[in-house]
């Protein structure tokens, strides 16, 4: 007798975006979940060749891989609408948003607004279709055990992430070091647990407010460790110009002098690289994290990432810390080159929407594992219900909806390693309600905190 295969969750007659190898688009298909992994993904509603617990019909919709995020801060959401930026004088430069915004805020962070930002941020993320991240806090005054803080927060909520302190010298060598060692700690604790969804990973701040011997030993504690690195890279001119008067080097010519360069690094902006920057990133494996809508909000200037695409280095979108919403960011990068370069033709939907899965997948070193709708692969699905379609959405016009017309109030459903974090649109792993409610009245005293002791920071160390 003909046996059916066994599934827990079986998604069938959807428009199934699958970002594997051939990009292939199914439309009326269907995504099988047994446990973790997916099982199958076809053509139909897979009923003749699975037995599911739980049937959902997806005619309408579209499913595909959570998106993922390359870069992002959760405590930037902290600091949304404060009343912090109408009492300070606004800063008219990169490094003055530094001293008078984010060093001023990040001083006063403690574990419980650590704890308050992952929270919110990972509830931000899931209501927009985003399934796992790569997040790095500063908070040079409560470093210890921070991360900790952080991951019960993110595991309150159930997505999948990778969680790193922004070890910086820019107060004192002391810090900084402290800073790559409480990300060892973390990675120790929790890279290399399979049941664990949340990872570490190290994180510098940026080059200049990093010393060379700090440099050397995140290198050397990543490599025993085989974990990801990352850095802000040439955001602003200060970067550029700090490299060039104490090195007579540009950020990305030290990084690969000091051998810190790789596969497993992570640049984060690099809106100031020149040519010669952009072929060492290339030589070397580096990849890049682009955030849109964060470079148009600090005025910084924007990457050279259709230069980038063409060289064959790997870009994926992050969001700063800024917007959570995907859909806004993949919009973002769609447009901002296009009038940077005065050149219409620049970034198609389809390169947009590979720059916020299957490639950032990549940059993680977890493409045999997620980022495409593949069977064997981790079950990370959502499923967007577009509430107004203008158009026809179909196999070929899909990744035009996503990037001009879907955003993040259209994901249903999204199901992380095989389990349902959201159904209809209701969290179901926490209380909504509840968790919002704590977050607020966190924000509140940080914020009476901020214009209370709130200090611009102008120095950093002299490196
Ligand atoms: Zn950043």
């Amino acid at each position: 007798m003909y046996m059916k295969e066994k599934a827990s969750i079986l998604i069938g007659n959807g428009l199934v975006v699958t970002m594997d190898d051939k990009r292939r688009v199914i439309p009326g298909g269907y995504v099988a979940i047994e446990g973790d992994r997916i099982v199958g993904v076809g053509k139909g509603d897979g009923r003749d060749r699975f037995d599911a617990e739980e049937y959902i019909d997806a005619r309408g919709s579209i499913v595909m891989p959570g998106f993922i995020c390359a870069h992002t801060h959760f405590y930037g959401a902290l600091l949304r609408a404060s009343p912090w930026f109408a009492k300070i004088e606004p800063p008219t430069d990169f490094m003055q948003n530094l001293q008078r915004i984010w060093w001023a805020l990040d001083v006063l962070l403690t574990h419980e607004d650590a704890y308050a930002a992952a929270l919110i941020g990972s509830i931000d993320f899931v209501k927009s279709g985003t399934t796992m991240f790569f997040d790095n806090i500063s908070a040079p005054t409560s470093i210890d055990g921070i991360l900790d803080h952080m991951e019960k927060a993110v595991n309150e909520v159930g997505i999948r992430g990778i969680l790193s302190f922004e070890a910086t010298q820019r107060r004192s060598l002391e810090e900084g070091v402290r800073g790559v060692r409480e990300n060892e700690r973390f990675i120790k604790k929790n890279n290399s647990d399979p049941s664990k969804l949340v990872k570490g990973a190290i994180y510098l701040h940026a080059s200049f407010t990093v010393s060379d011997d700090l440099f050397i030993m995140a290198k050397e504690i990543a490599e025993k460790y085989n974990a990801l690195l990352s850095i802000h890279a040439e955001e602003g001119l200060v970067d550029v110009f700090h490299n060039l008067e104490r090195y007579g080097l540009r950020p990305i010519e030290r990084m690969k002098r000091l051998g810190f360069l790789g596969p497993d690094v992570i640049l984060v902006h690099v809106v100031q690289a020149n040519d010669d920057e952009l072929k060492i990133i290339k030589e070397t494996g580096a990849t890049v994290a682009h955030n849109a809508m964060s470079n148009m909000l600090n005025a910084v200037g924007v990457p050279p990432v259709p230069k980038m695409l063409k060289m064959g280095i790997t870009v994926g979108i992050g969001n700063d810390g800024y917007i959570f919403d995907v859909f806004e960011n993949m919009r973002s990068t769609y447009l901002i080159h296009k009038v940077w370069n005065l050149d219409p033709r620049l970034m198609t939907p389809l390169e947009v929407v590979e720059m916020a899965t299957i490639n950032v997948a990549k940059m993680f070193h977890v493409e045999k594992e997620l980022g495409s709708l593949e069977e064997g692969k981790k079950a990370d699905v959502i499923i967007i219900k577009p509430e107004f379609t203008p158009t026809p959405v179909n196999e070929e016009t899909v990744y035009g909806h996503l990037v001009n017309t879907f955003n993040g109030r259209d994901v249903d459903t999204v199901i992380v390693n095989g389990r349902f974090i959201m159904k209809g649109r209701k969290l179901l792993t926490i209380d909504e309600e509840k968790a919002v409610e704590r977050v607020h009245k966190t924000v509140e005293k940080l914020w009476d905190r901020l214009l209370e002791k709130g200090e611009y920071q102008l120095d950093y160390l002299k490196l």
